[in-house]
């Protein structure tokens, strides 16, 4: 197993390119920019528009700014269950 961080949760995903494995570098619907079934990225956590982000791939975590309401790409989007603002 993965050492997947405990904040993983498969109901928050989030699409962005791993800086490590690049895994989706190839694939079709990633360059789309369109949610890929398979390569996709816990969402840990999500501080305004920065993402804290794990690959389930290589389990690389990292922080992705995502730019909300500047860029609107379907790459960055969160689909499920953004945690909102508190
Ligand atoms: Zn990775
Ligand atoms: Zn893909």
């Amino acid at each position: 197993m993965l050492p997947l961080d405990p904040q993983a949760d498969l109901g928050r995903r989030a699409w962005a390119a791993c800086p490590k494995c690049d895994d989706a570098v190839a694939c079709a619907p990633c360059r789309e920019q369109r949610a890929c079934a398979e390569h996709w990225r816990y969402l840990l956590s999500n501080s305004g528009s920065l993402l804290h982000l794990q690959c389930p791939g290589c389990a690389h975590v990292w922080a992705h700014e995502t730019g909300f309401g500047a860029t609107r790409s379907l790459w960055s989007r969160v689909t499920s269950g953004l945690p909102g603002r508190r």
